[in-house]
């Protein structure tokens, strides 16, 4: 078997341009999709991050709006800054980009911002929605698995579905939105005893462990679907996935591919929630 690569570049395309669409829809009535982002220290890696996502908003025609701060400043301006961001009509959706420097009271900082502008999805709000299958802003890295899934034609009700990882930001939301789609979902973390006697059950399997080669061949039954989100970078500088991507891709049927799989489909569905923000407060 050789497995269908499933390309997060072209379906994350796709959806942009439905999105872009829908900011035109919305300029029409006078609104233009708004996104804040706010950014505390020098990390290179959220530099990058943040980059990419306020390259995206502009592409699809949403404004921007940049905050940052020094790393050593203290968590009271930012807080201050939310407030004001949660009552501004031009600012549709907030982000807090993580990590933050470790003086900061990280579930104060996601709890001041509106439930109704989170749209990273992390306020208790939006998680408790995720838990009763009925939340406002889906996180987005799980959101463009799902996305995905449904793109690639892929069932997912009945299905046994295995989620390596048990992070509040990918793994625990991943298992609650496949669940809620009718999946058997099984969580695998660091402390799971003998990690392939489950992983070898899962029609899907989700990867999000931040481990290089964590998933080999023999860990994954044939024809199953892979679906890795880890980003690893080598020591040779080469980024990889969680999985011997060359290993399995003989013996599943799909699978993401690293770059260019789930991450580009990450900063799109960040895209689709602040419009969907905007288009719910328009509605108003
Ligand atoms: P995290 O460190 O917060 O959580 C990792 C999880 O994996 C934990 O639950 C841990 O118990 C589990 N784990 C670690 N080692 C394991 C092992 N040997 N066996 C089984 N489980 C193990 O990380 P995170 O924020 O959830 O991110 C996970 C990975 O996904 C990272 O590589 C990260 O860079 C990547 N990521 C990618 C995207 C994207 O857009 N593609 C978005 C977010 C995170």
């Amino acid at each position: 078997m050789t497995a269908k690569i499933i390309d997060g570049v072209a379906v994350s395309t796709a959806i942009r341009t439905e999105i872009a669409q829908r900011v035109v829809a919305l300029r029409d009535k006078g609104v233009t999709p708004g996104l804040a982002v706010i950014v505390v220290g020098s990390d290179p890696a959220s530099a990058v991050y943040v980059r990419n996502k306020m390259r995206a908003c502009a592409e699809v025609g949403i404004r921007s709006f940049k905050y940052e701060f020094a790393a050593d400043c203290a968590p009271e301006p930012v807080l201050d800054l939310i407030a004001e961001l949660n009552s501004r009509a031009d600012v549709h959706g907030i982000l807090v980009q993580l990590p933050l420097p470790a003086h900061f009271p990280i579930p104060q900082i996601l709890q001041t911002i509106s439930a109704d502008k989170d749209v990273d999805g992390f306020h208790l709000y939006n998680v408790g929605g995720l838990v009763v299958g009925d939340t406002v802003f889906p996180p987005c890295t799980p959101y463009g698995v799902v996305k995905l899934l449904e793109h690639e034609g892929i069932e997912i009700e009945g299905k046994n579905v295995v989620v390596v990882g048990a992070s509040n930001i990918v793994g625990k939301p991943m298992a609650l939105m496949l669940m809620q789609r009718d999946a058997t979902v099984c969580i695998c973390h660091a402390k799971t005893r003998d990690l392939a006697q489950f992983t070898i059950l899962a029609d899907i399997l989700v990867v999000a462990a931040g481990k290089p080669n964590l998933i080999l061949p023999q860990m994954v039954r044939t024809g199953a679907v892979v679906i890795d989100v880890g980003i690893n970078r080598l020591p040779s500088g080469r980024l990889v996935g969680d999985t011997d991507f060359e290993g399995l891709r003989k013996k599943v049927s799909y699978i993401t591919p690293v770059p260019g799989g789930v991450g580009p489909m990450t900063v799109t569905m960040l895209l689709a929630n602040t419009v969907a923000s905007a288009e719910r407060m328009s509605a108003r």
